[in-house]
């Protein structure tokens, strides 16, 4: 799918307006330039709007639906463009592991024992492992994927564990609260949890905080975010989702 030019010339400042966001949200807390990771979401948006983004120097992209994600990586890689890092942000089910072991970098999104299992068999041994982040659902929202914290060590143990998988970290969504100390706070026990686990699991990888988007990164990255995954301050807002 084709981009508008308009679009097509508000990638790059627009990713320099959220690295901004970004420098300045670490500046506040006192953190190191450079301690954050930009994931672009570029989910719904064709791969001219990816290709734009990796031009201006974005490397690291995230899709929520799988096919979606393969037909664009297929494309780019038919267009000669190496060197992208893909990370599948949203949930995976049994019948699509195939596909994210073989074309993905990173998933954030890991929340059940079968997927990490079936992730472990069938990454490809010519590939290096699948870096991987649990998904904690912090703040029991209902409608979420996402483990509940309580059950984190026991899954990251046996990840950790498992060939093919390299453990990363965790991820977390809050539910969109209009009250930042509200998302402040959930986005503070995602740390807290993210802490303890690292000291459970002594993993000299254990390195990555995936949490904060195009609303909350700011907040996000005060509670110790290493790495936010931005849409639509990127891209523009997305139309809704159909089916
Ligand atoms: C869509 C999505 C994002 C990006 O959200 P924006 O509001 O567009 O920044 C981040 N993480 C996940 C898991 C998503 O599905």
């Amino acid at each position: 799918m084709p981009i508008s030019p308009v679009i097509s010339h508000k990638i790059a400042p627009a990713l320099a307006q959220v690295q901004q966001r970004i420098a300045h949200a670490l500046e506040l807390a006192r953190r190191p330039a450079g301690s954050v990771r930009l994931l672009a979401v570029s989910k719904t948006q064709g791969a001219d709007a990816v290709a734009t983004a990796f031009a201006a120097g974005q490397t690291a992209f995230g899709e929520n639906y799988v096919q979606e994600a393969v037909a664009k990586i297929t494309a780019l890689r038919e267009q000669g463009l190496r060197g992208i890092e893909w990370h599948c942000i949203g949930p995976v089910q049994s019948r699509k592991t195939a596909w994210v072991a073989a074309y993905f970098d990173w998933l954030h999104s890991l929340d059940r024992l079968e997927i990490a299992l079936r992730l472990s068999r069938q990454r490809p041994a010519d590939l290096p492992p699948l870096q991987v982040c649990l998904q904690v659902n912090m703040d029991g929202g209902p409608n979420k994927s996402g483990m509940p914290p309580e059950q984190a060590l026991t899954l990251a143990q046996t990840v950790a564990d498992l060939p093919g998988l390299q453990l990363r970290g965790l991820m977390s969504i809050p539910e969109p609260y209009a009250d930042e100390a509200r998302t402040l706070a959930v986005h503070q026990r995602t740390r807290a949890l993210f802490d303890e686990l690292g000291h459970a699991l002594q993993l000299p990888q254990w390195d990555t905080l995936s949490m904060g988007m195009s609303h909350d990164l700011e907040t996000a990255i005060r509670a110790g975010s290493t790495l936010v995954r931005v849409g639509a301050a990127i891209f523009g807002e997305r139309p809704a989702k159909v089916g």
